[in-house]
């Protein structure tokens, strides 16, 4: 109840793009509105965390403004691109003459919001009937030889003898790639996409 609560509070939070601010704000005033033993967040710090436990969790990770690297494994500690020389913090736009580097150090100039994949998978299995059709395809099917689900394709059987140990685990989960619009090249004036 408290978790789905908690997420419906947030999905209209990040629907109206309010800010921090607000949401406590909000938060402390239905806090004070249920009664007192009430165990709903009263900042959206403590919603965060909330949210964490439910493998919503999600990294920060700095990235170079002209997308050439992410500043994680060797380059966590570098503070400019190793390809481009494009700085990875904004300079701090103020009259302060100092010296010191890191006083003027302002926000990263990019950053990619990750959303690590395991414990999402892990939470669908959370709910029975999830976790009930995501091993449909082996457990609920009638295989009568026709092509009626992916796991019928040859593609999918591949998998299975290559890596048999993953393919007798009915709650494996494999994932498709589609893309539409792709511009490879990253030539955004050209007429033709992928
Ligand atoms: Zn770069």
């Amino acid at each position: 109840m408290l978790l789905s609560v908690v997420l419906s509070l947030v999905n209209v939070k990040a629907r109206h793009g309010w800010s921090d601010k607000i949401f406590t704000s909000l938060l402390q005033v239905v806090h004070d509105l249920l009664p007192e033993e009430n165990t709903l967040p009263k900042s959206y710090y403590q919603a965060k965390k909330i949210l964490c436990l439910m493998g919503m969790e999600y990294q920060k990770i700095h990235a170079c403004p002209n997308d050439c690297i992410l500043y994680r494994h060797e380059f966590e500690q570098m503070s400019k691109c190793l390809r481009c020389g494009a700085p990875r913090y904004k300079v701090k736009d103020d009259d302060d003459c100092s010296s010191d580097e890191n006083s003027k150090k302002g926000p990263p100039a990019k950053v990619l919001w990750y959303l690590p994949i395991i414990p999402r998978f892990k939470r669908l299995f959370a709910n029975g009937d999830d976790a009930k059709n995501l091993t449909w395809h082996v457990n609920g099917r009638n295989s009568d030889g026709m092509v009626c689900h992916p796991a019928d394709c040859s593609q999918w059987k591949k998998i299975d003898n290559l890596y048999p140990d993953f393919g007798k685990e009915a709650r494996n989960l494999r994932l498709g790639l589609a893309s539409d619009g792709m511009n490879p090249y990253g030539n955004l004036s050209t007429q033709h996409s992928l």
